[in-house]
């Protein structure tokens, strides 16, 4: 990996931490929740209180939706923007949502504490070079179709452009496996930790398509090493607009992260 210059771990280089308000992500285990897509006031502030009580430390809501059909919901747009600024505003949660035209970065920039380029979007090199310019951080999910390697030169893109604040989200990659979704690589949690600064953090959502094994690719993250998670959450998952079958409920995700903070506490007191 000649080229990884920016984004690769140096001998006396310390790991990046990415402070979003009073959140660090790269220093502790941080979790992001939320709908997968903004889809009223009611069910998005209600979700953020509820995963606000359970401990996550970010709302997570997609405004705008890249979809496999045309005809399938898009997303409320800046309606959505405006009803994750109202979730902030009631929870403190900062918000992170995702970003897919280039035209669209400056104003959802106001919006979003954290842009999300999705895996779809993930080599689409001139949005990367617009996020680049953003003065936000970006989570950048790993595509489908991708290795760790091309994964991490859609980094460099990013940090390149003068962004230095990048985290790696491992969502599954594409197998000859169809039951599940996708197939969750873990094993680029460790590799990446070896390979760059960068915090990475792990969307068992779209890895598994399926909520009942969220709780256990959360722990496997966990206990990879991996910097946070990304999941989806919905108050009533089987009225969800989109991907409502890998949504855990607030009580399922509330009972997660009990697991998951007694884990985390046991891998941080044994290392
Ligand atoms: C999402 O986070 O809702 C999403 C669309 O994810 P991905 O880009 O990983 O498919
Ligand atoms: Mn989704």
């Amino acid at each position: 990996m000649r080229d990884i210059k920016l984004a690769a771990i140096k001998k006396e280089d310390s790991k990046t931490i990415i402070y979003v308000d009073d959140v660090a992500i790269g220093n502790g285990f941080c979790v992001i929740a939320g709908p997968c897509s903004v889809e009223n006031e009611k069910q998005t502030i209600e979700t953020a209180i509820a995963v606000k009580k359970a401990g996550a430390d970010m709302l997570r809501g997609g405004a705008f939706k890249p979809r496999t059909s045309p005809y399938a919901f898009q997303g409320l747009g800046l309606m959505g923007l405006k009803i994750l600024k109202k979730a902030k505003a009631e929870t403190g949660l900062p918000i992170v949502t995702e970003v897919i035209d280039t035209r669209d970065v400056p104003w959802v920039s106001e919006y979003a504490d954290v842009l999300q380029i999705g895996a779809r979007n993930m080599q689409n090199f001139s949005l990367l070079k617009e996020v680049g310019k953003a003065r936000k951080p970006v989570l950048l999910k790993r595509g489908m179709n991708s290795t760790i390697e091309e994964w991490l030169y859609c980094a460099e893109y990013i940090l390149n452009e003068g962004n230095p604040e990048v985290i790696l989200c491992e969502r599954g990659i594409r197998t000859f496996e169809t039951y599940t979704r996708n197939t969750l690589d873990i094993s680029s949690v460790p590799c990446l930790k070896g390979l760059t600064h960068l915090p990475v953090i792990v969307d068992p959502s779209h890895a598994s398509g399926m909520a009942n094994l969220v709780p256990y690719l959360s722990y496997a993250a966990v206990a990879a090493g991996a910097d946070g998670l990304i999941v989806e959450v919905h108050i009533k998952p089987e009225d969800a607009i989109c991907d409502k079958n890998q949504t855990l409920n607030t009580v399922e995700f509330a009972r997660m992260m009990k697991k998951i903070r007694s884990l985390y506490a046991f891998i941080e007191e044994n290392q």
